[in-house]
């Protein structure tokens, strides 16, 4: 593998500023790359003779000021990019050509960033495998036989892979953090409303949050600093200080309080995963930290909670994909309402049509107060379970990220309950607003990776960030690269 495919965003932008290699060169590592390993089916769009004439221009002038200044980047295909197709993983969208740059990736080109490619994922975000996507799954760059999670599936394998130094992705019920774990990368999401949402097209607006793909907790923190923060165009981003999230090198977890919750280390809990997360908690003791037992009592309704809310949300969002205003127009109509059904009919995916249809069941007249009233009611108290945590037991809260490693390529297509139930550990923590992160924490006897999800309070992103920090300085499972790339 080429040495600068290992260099991490601080590195490349210092070797680029004292000319130890150019952007040119980067750049053409990370789409050799890329053409390298096109079979894992990271990405829908390389940009690659773009992002060539970029490097060569930026190559002729003195190396700007500009934090991320010649470092390429991947981001998930749900993110609508200026004069470059955006496809949201779906056919409805495949020749959509946005018209803006959402407001993350023009913070991130303004610090000098430029764009590698848009990444696979699946149909709209719908999906915990990248199995929906309408441009085939993305493998799992250390077992190619298994998925690579998803909805942002791209991303993950993207970055694992060394495909890119860092991606974008979303997550609204784990689909950053879940395929992160999957690939053995760090995988971040945010407190609701604190990384800006314009340009991100919307799956379920209540829970939808652009998060990050790194391999490492410094890069993490780099790219947050540049994209997170107030954003006038996004009416549910908060105007609230962003802080200075300062690694500090030798800090300790001395007099932090780790919640372990209860509800996640049940008999459903892969004993591989229980193991080795008990040892990361270890790793986090002898640090300092105090681990403490809690509940979070509501837990075992989150998932039930979150595929009647996003759905019944999704429905409503979609319905803008109508085949007049943009997305997929169907052929020889003779009515609007063929042009409708039609249109919809050929755009959408199964599981996208699956959510649309249980989003209008649970908000018809008859079933909103058994269903969707009753999950918002659910929502409530998951949320109160973790405000309860917080306010008297600990600081932080750390549990596995997924119940299992990486499954295999079809091994749950045709059940959509098991693959909903993956999901078990990443919705309870979307539904209640709060900033988590995936980080690697060791590995099963097949050598998949496992993560470590640690979970804090709203706005307190920089005490999650230190505390996986520390947990990164004092080992070395970040650092493993999946074999033959
Ligand atoms: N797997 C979940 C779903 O299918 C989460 C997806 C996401 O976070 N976008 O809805």
């Amino acid at each position: 593998m080429n040495e600068l495919l290992s260099l991490s965003i601080s590195e490349i932008v210092r070797g680029l500023r004292q000319r130890r290699f150019s952007a040119t060169e980067i750049a053409s590592a990370y789409l050799e790359q890329c053409e390298k390993l096109k079979h894992l089916n990271a990405y829908i769009k390389v940009c690659s003779d773009a992002i060539l004439k970029e490097a060569e221009n930026m190559d002729k002038l003195t190396p700007g000021s500009g934090d991320l200044i010649g470092v390429p980047l991947a981001i998930k295909d749900i993110l609508v990019t200026r004069g470059i197709a955006t496809t949201c993983g779906s056919k409805m969208l495949e020749n959509f050509i946005p018209p803006y740059d959402a407001t993350v990736w023009k913070r991130l080109k303004d610090a000098g960033a430029l764009l590698l490619g848009k990444t696979n994922m699946d149909e709209f975000a719908m999906g915990s495998s990248n199995e929906n996507s309408f441009f085939g799954p993305v493998l799992n760059p250390w077992d190619n036989n298994c998925v690579s999670g998803g909805s942002s599936g791209g991303s993950a394998c993207a970055v694992a892979a060394r495909m890119a130094p860092a991606a974008l992705g979303s997550d609204t019920g784990g689909s950053v953090r879940q395929p992160a774990s999957f690939c053995g990368i760090v995988g971040f999401k945010p407190t609701y409303g604190r990384i800006s949402r314009y340009g991100l097209i919307a799956f379920a607006s209540s829970l939808d949050q652009v998060g990050i793909f790194t391999r490492n907790i410094d890069d993490c923190i780099c790219l947050y600093k540049l994209i997170a923060g107030y954003d006038p165009y996004d009416s549910t981003s908060v105007d609230k200080p962003v802080g200075s999230v300062n690694i500090i090198p030798d800090a300790r977890l001395d007099g932090l309080r780790i919640g372990i919750p209860a509800e996640y280390f049940t008999p459903a809990l892969n004993n591989e995963i229980k193991e080795v997360v008990n040892q990361a908690l270890e790793a986090l003791s002898a640090q300092g930290a105090e681990l403490v037992e809690i509940s979070l009592p509501h837990t075992e309704y989150a998932v039930a909670t979150y595929y009647i809310i996003s759905p019944a949300e999704a429905s409503s969002n979609l319905s803008r994909y109508d085949g007049v205003r943009y997305g997929h127009r169907a052929g020889s109509i003779k009515s609007l309402e063929e042009l409708y059904k039609k249109s919809r009919s050929e755009g959408f995916g199964p599981e996208v049509k699956r959510r649309i249809l249980i989003g209008n069941y649970v908000l018809s007249a008859g079933y909103y107060d058994a269903y969707y009233r009753k999950a918002q009611k659910v929502r409530r108290l998951i949320a109160e379970d973790f405000a309860n945590a917080f306010e008297n037991k600990c600081d932080i809260i750390a549990t596995p990220t997924t119940p299992s490693v990486a499954f295999k390529i079809g091994e749950k297509t045709s059940d959509p309950l098991q693959m909903y139930l993956n999901d078990i550990f990443t919705v309870p923590a979307s539904l209640a607003g709060l900033p988590a992160i995936s980080i690697p924490c060791g590995f099963s006897g097949d050598n998949m990776p496992v993560g470590l999800q640690l979970i804090a309070n709203a706005w307190d992103e920089e005490r999650l960030l230190q505390t996986a920090a520390v947990y990164q300085r004092v080992t070395e499972w970040h650092r493993r690269v999946p074999n033959g790339l």
